[in-house]
């Protein structure tokens, strides 16, 4: 039997092993505080853990660790890393600073086989599913190189699942991660300062409001049907109707609103009639509409629409009191490489003068 990598297991599953030779649960607890705590890289230094007790862990368990193979700085301070895996797939986990925040976007799967069309990822395949741990790894790792000397995970103020991949089609795996980084004993992250960005499974959408209920973030980018389903294939798996009924039973509150992303592409779905539709597809749910004007591409058929364009559409959502805030692309110096990297900061940056409302 292969062995298991701490960094990716659960306190139940840490209990359950060690209870297997008559450790208190306190010990499961232990082992935490070692990892996220005091950022212990070897078993054998768990010092206040018994010999016998650490014997016991290494025959059914080890550290890993990610590989940093680069690092990338951008002007605007944001920071790409690239990790590489253990059978050699490299995955991209990026830093994000504004304001008074830290955001670090990680990455949930090598690829995506989602498909979406305007999306570098999607349209490169998928490759496999990262592990509980290579998740949590990626927090571990850049919490330790950006603060070599505090604690758990060090100044990351909160965590975006917008990488690469598709959270929700990994479900097992990101649901471990997220339990992790709220561990009491752990990195202590609240729900609120965790979001999970999906493109709209509407049945884990619901799961995942049950389990876990992080902050969410929707990936809606069309307000029918028709235009959804061509640039997002999952569409037609989960319609508009199924997705916002899944929404509707999301345990969100106007404290902590659902994010509704919104790409605006030239001409396919930044026209006032687009907005209009969009203000009543949100109708009384407690929403947020994060609009990221679209990041161009060689490879990609789409164009970004002008300026006076997105203030429009942006004038219009806040007339019918729709609470909106633009994202412009930080690093794009350092190509943060597929355009949701990019797009993944939550700042509300604007690109106008226009007040918006400050994230919580
Ligand atoms: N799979 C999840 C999370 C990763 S994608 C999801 O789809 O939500 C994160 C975000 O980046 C999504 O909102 C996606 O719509 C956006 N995105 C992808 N490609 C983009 C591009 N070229 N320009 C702007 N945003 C993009
Ligand atoms: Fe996958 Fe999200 Fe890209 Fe769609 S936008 S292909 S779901 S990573």
């Amino acid at each position: 039997m292969s062995k298991l990598n701490l960094k990716g297991m659960t306190r139940a599953q840490l209990v359950d092993k060690l209870a297997g030779i008559g450790k208190e649960r306190y010990r499961a607890d232990q082992v935490i505080r070692w990892l996220y705590l005091q950022r212990v890289r070897e078993i054998d230094r768990m010092s206040n853990l018994s010999r016998a007790c650490r014997e016991h862990l290494k025959t059914f368990a080890f550290i890993g660790q990610l590989e940093l193979v680069k690092e990338e700085l951008s002007q605007d301070g944001t920071r790409k890393f690239l990790f590489r895996l253990e059978d050699g797939h490299t995955i991209e986990t990026v830093l994000i600073a504004d304001k008074n925040r830290l955001t670090l976007c990680i990455s949930t799967q090598v690829g995506c086989r989602m498909g979406c069309r305007f999306c570098l990822t999607g349209r490169s395949g998928f490759e496999r599913q990262l592990s509980a741990a290579e998740i949590v790894d990626q927090v571990i790792q850049v919490a330790e190189i950006i603060d070599p000397e505090s604690l758990a995970r060090g100044t990351i103020s909160n965590i975006v699942m917008m990488g690469m991949g598709e959270p929700l089609d990994n479900f097992a795996e990101v649901i471990k991660a997220l339990e992790i980084f709220m561990y009491d004993d752990g990195m202590q992250f609240s729900r609120r300062r965790l979001t999970l960005s999906t493109c709209g499974l509407a049945p884990r959408i619901v799961e995942l409001g049950e389990l876990v209920n992080v902050s969410l973030a929707v990936s809606l980018n069309a307000v029918d049907d028709t235009r959804r389903s061509q640039l997002m294939p999952i569409n037609r798996r989960y319609n508009l109707a199924q997705l916002l009924a899944a929404c509707r039973r999301y345990p969100a509150t106007n404290q902590r609103r659902i994010t509704f992303e919104y790409i605006l592409f030239a001409g396919l779905n930044d026209s006032l009639e687009d907005a209009a539709r969009l203000v009543e597809l949100v109708g009384d749910l407690p929403v947020k509409v994060n609009l990221i004007p679209f990041n161009e591409h060689p490879e990609l058929p789409f164009k970004r629409p002008d300026h006076q364009q997105i203030v429009d559409f942006v004038n219009f959502l806040q007339d019918h009191k729709v609470s909106v805030m633009t994202r412009r692309s930080k690093g794009a110096d350092i190509s943060a490489a597929c355009g949701q990297l990019r797009a993944a900061e939550t700042a509300g940056e604007t690109i106008s003068e226009i007040e918006l409302e400050p994230e919580t």
